[in-house]
């Protein structure tokens, strides 16, 4: 068998992606490679492939359990053998699944990071033959990484014991160079092919929403969205647990997810969620590392998170199988204050030296920063997230809120200067918040002191809202009128062109969002766009694909809950949706559809055919009507 007649036997799939060829060829060739690419992108088949036609075993190195069993499943769902070597199982399991692999029963083997160095592995692994060491989420070598795992040290010790040098691959998606270069040093990697992709997710949806009633507004979206799946992330335990709470009595399905759960809670609720059992999860960041779910429809952040690489990632969670999701952002100016306090006090930072602490913290607030001016700028948001890993992108997407939405041109000109002269007036030495209140005039005991309640501005701004007085001064800083100081103090300071605004009239308009709902344009669009389920743009769902598709998804949750598998492992979305169009009535026909191996077929594939072919009957019966 070649890769091709593997890719289309095991996998379902006619072509090959971009990269994948690329790095597959380089790895049957004999050399280290390295794939940097984003989630989604297919990096498990680059390895996978190549270990069903290399001669010897290919083990996996992967951070987690929960990732390994999600990789394993899904192979033995296609047909091939493989298993995982990790603290989850017995002493006994792990000595039989050692001795089937002595056998040669697994092609692909994932192993925990922390085992390799283990006697009774290197007592394996130096009586077997080892064609390559593929070592995935590989940016968990690099300290400058957010996921460092020291076991992954290991790799390398590892590697230097075997009689002979296997292959090595690695693949991330952190983009960043330290991070690259990291892993090529640290795995020792040999002259490898370095292929890297675009980092853009074209079938993600970027919003950003601005609103006073941020609960409000995730209602509304979850409203419109019943049936689909998606993540709801929150900054702290303490707001998953308020909107976890208030969702279920205005009667939506939800869970939670947060470090202060039990593990017993935490893995059921995480289970609900991956067998598609309840739909939604509320959740901290400390959800997701792990979660391969390819339908997510959509990742919703109640709360800005620290910087954009979190943002990108927790949001890349959505629509892993290509079709189109939603990643919406809802921002209030709070969510600054709460992440520099998350700064401060980064616990995972007080083992470092002080200089090192120093220089940590710093790059953390200049982070924080770029993610708040995602929350703010008027261009392209996709082209933004592009540009700060270093891509450039065309400045419009045409698929992000700022892209797709009117904009409503505001002068805030008499904001703007009341706050620069504010700021004048007072010498600069006060931070935003003596800044707001004093325009405000705010009656308290800080104002007093500072004599605040004297500045010739107090009081001058009491008409505007302190939510839109935050937005016009971080657009006069992102527009650098001002400056905020990066000491403790966090002083607001006046730049050169403040002058402009203070002594030429000039004046400043801000592209505000309306005040509406900036997400979904509109509403029918949106159906549109939903109803596609990852379809090229032209194959819009007629009414009838629609419930065609709703029947071949209870089939797949019936079928999933008598395998004891997540839904998403028998079939994508996307293969259900490509099986409404074809509507196959042969098994010829089925093996067309994108996601439907020879395998998968054997398992499942009469049965959708059933279906199919049931529902066909009952449309083509004059006068008959869907029982829907
Ligand atoms: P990554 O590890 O890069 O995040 P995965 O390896 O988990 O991505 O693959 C993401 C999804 O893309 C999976 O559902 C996978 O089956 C699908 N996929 C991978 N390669 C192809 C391909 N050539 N054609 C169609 N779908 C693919
Ligand atoms: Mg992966
Ligand atoms: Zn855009």
């Amino acid at each position: 068998m070649d890769k091709y007649e593997i890719l289309q036997k095991y996998f379902g799939y006619d072509t090959f992606r971009q990269a994948q060829e690329t790095l597959i060829d380089s790895i049957l060739e004999g050399k280290d490679t390295l794939g940097i690419m984003p989630t989604g992108a297919g990096k498990s088949l680059c390895y996978q492939i190549p270990a069903l036609l290399m001669e010897g075993i290919t083990l996996v190195i992967s951070p987690l359990i929960s990732l390994m069993k999600d990789q394993v499943g899904s192979l033995n769902q296609a047909g091939i053998h493989a298993a995982f070597l990790n603290s989850s199982l017995t002493p006994g399991q792990y000595r039989k699944a050692l001795s089937y692999a002595m056998q040669g029963r697994y092609p692909i083997i994932y192993v925990a990071p922390e085992r390799l160095v283990t006697p009774e592995f290197l007592d394996f692994a130096l009586h077997t033959p080892i064609a390559m060491v593929a070592v995935d989420e590989a940016h968990c070598v690099s300290q400058w990484g957010q996921d460092f795992r020291p076991s992954y040290l290991k790799i390398v010790e590892f590697i230097d014991r075997l009689p002979k040098r296997p292959i090595l691959s690695a693949f991330t998606a952190t983009a960043t160079k330290e991070v690259r270069d990291d892993i090529i040093a640290i795995l020792q990697l040999r002259d490898p092919t370095v292929m890297t992709t675009g980092f853009d997710r074209s079938n993600l949806y970027f919003g950003v929403v601005s609103v006073k009633d941020r609960y409000g507004a995730v209602k509304t979206y979850l409203q419109a969205h019943r049936e689909e799946s998606g993540i709801v992330y929150c900054l702290t335990r303490k707001h998953v647990e308020e909107v976890c709470e208030r969702l279920i009595r205005d009667g939506f399905s939800v869970t939670r997810y947060h470090a202060g759960l039990s593990d017993e809670e935490r893995r059921k609720n995480q289970d609900d969620f991956i067998y598609d059992t309840v739909p939604v999860i509320v959740a901290t960041n400390a959800f997701g590392m792990g979660i391969d779910k390819s339908n997510v429809r959509f990742v919703l952040h109640y709360g800005m998170p620290k910087n954009p690489e979190s943002y990108y990632q927790e949001a890349g969670r959505a629509g892993r199988d290509g079709a189109p999701a939603q990643c919406i952002l809802y921002y209030s100016g709070q969510d600054v204050a709460t992440n520099q306090l998350f700064i401060e006090h980064n616990q995972d930072n007080q083992q470092l030296d002080e200089v090192t602490r120093a220089i940590v913290m710093e790059r953390d607030r200049q982070r924080l920063k770029k993610m708040t001016f995602y929350c703010f700028t008027n261009e392209c948001l996709r082209d933004y997230i592009l540009q700060y890993f270093g891509e450039y992108g065309s400045n419009y997407c045409g698929n992000c809120s700022n892209c797709l939405t009117q904009f409503e041109e505001v002068d805030v000109t008499r904001a703007a200067s009341s706050l620069l002269a504010c700021i004048q007036t007072s010498k600069q030495r006060f931070g935003v918040n003596v800044i707001l209140d004093t325009l405000r005039g705010a009656r308290t005991a800080k104002i007093r002191e500072y004599g605040m309640d004297h500045n010739p501005h107090y009081g001058e701004l009491e008409d505007v809202p302190v939510y839109r007085l935050r937005q016009v001064l971080q657009y006069l800083q992102l527009q650098e009128y001002l400056l905020v100081t990066e000491d403790m103090y966090a002083v607001v300071k006046l730049t050169e062109k403040a002058a402009g605004v203070l002594e030429r009239g000039e004046r400043i308009v801000m592209k505000l969002a309306k005040e509406v709902q900036r997400v979904p344009k509109s509403q029918s669009d949106d159906k549109k766009r939903r109803k596609s389920h990852g379809l090229p743009e032209d194959a819009h769902f007629t009414q009838r694909e629609e419930s065609l598709f709703e029947r071949l998804r209870r089939l797949r949750t019936q079928l999933a809950r008598e395998a004891q598998i997540p839904p998403y492992m028998v079939f994508s979305d996307k293969t259900l949706a490509h099986m409404c169009v074809v509507k196959p009535v042969t098994k010829g026909q089925m093996l067309t559809v994108s996601g439907v191996g020879d395998f998968k077929f054997e398992k499942y594939g009469e049965e959708f055919l059933q279906c199919i072919a049931a529902f066909t009957r009952g449309a083509a019966k004059p006068g008959g009507r869907e029982g829907v």
